[in-house]
């Protein structure tokens, strides 16, 4: 089985439902038959109307984000069941603004994880070094423990239900991208992790995304690299003509 190569949107907290909604319909009426998955990933607001819209369409529905708590009172925290029955597919997971600004460790986002599981989304799983980790040549340590404490816990099967991102920090929304030789060199060694916890098998079919200032100039040169399957693009998601070329890319 040859992975599935994908290019997935993250809309952060941008967008009002109007514009949201307006997009989103650009997104339908062009992007038809792609070589690659296509997925949004919204604000929670927008997800039942999003995902009603794009029901019959090539493109799948994200939440960027879901409680660590199943339900209860927590007020405003919006659970994995919550999403699940908007009709988005996917759940964005371990963004790195999640773990800087909302302080989410790796035992939140376990939890975070098996829960989306458990309710039957698939999850982009995000994991990257700051730039202080990259000069100091601590990257693979860094992706190693964050797929050690939040993740590697999963059964195979469950496994077959995570996408990887691999984000550096220090490239989200910098304008600063990996070099392609930098980022496949990460992405083989994530691979190779997945190899040894799991198998080759379960390795080779692992859809490892590449995120971080990623845009229609550089986007299919990132993606010649044999380790990476696709994107997940911040900015250029907000603009159909830039995450068009971006899915063209792929
Ligand atoms: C992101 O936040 O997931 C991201 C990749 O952002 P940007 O493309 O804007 O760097």
């Amino acid at each position: 089985m040859a992975r599935i190569k994908m290019v997935a949107g993250n809309w952060k907290m941008n967008k009002t439902l109007q514009e949201g909604v307006a997009l989103a319909t650009e997104l339908k009426n062009d992007v038809k038959n792609p070589n690659c998955a296509v997925v949004i990933g919204t604000p929670f607001i927008h997800l039942a109307t999003v995902a009603e819209l794009l029901k019959d369409s090539a493109i799948k529905v994200a939440a960027e984000n879901c409680a660590d708590k199943e339900k209860g009172a927590y007020t405003g925290e919006v659970s994995a069941a919550m999403v699940a029955s908007t009709g988005a597919e996917y759940c964005i997971l371990g963004h790195s603004e999640r773990r800087a600004y909302y302080h989410e460790d790796y035992a939140v986002l376990a939890e975070k994880v098996k829960l989306a599981l458990a309710n039957n989304l698939k999850v982009i799983f995000c994991i990257g070094e700051v730039k202080e980790e990259r000069e100091a040549g601590k990257q693979n340590e860094v992706v190693k423990a964050q797929l050690e404490g939040s993740v590697f816990n999963l059964t195979a099967e469950e496994w077959k239900n995570i996408t990887l991102a691999y984000e550096p920090v220090w490239a989200i929304g910098t304008g600063l991208t990996a070099t392609p030789e930098q980022a496949q060199e990460i992405h083989a060694y994530i691979r190779s992790l997945v190899a040894e916890k799991y198998d080759a098998q379960v390795a080779d079919d692992t859809t490892i995304l590449y995120g971080g200032s990623c845009n229609e100039k550089n986007a299919a040169e990132l993606f010649s690299c044999p380790d990476i399957d696709g994107g997940l693009i911040g900015g250029a998601a907000l603009v159909a003509e830039k995450f068009e070329a971006i899915i063209a890319a792929r």
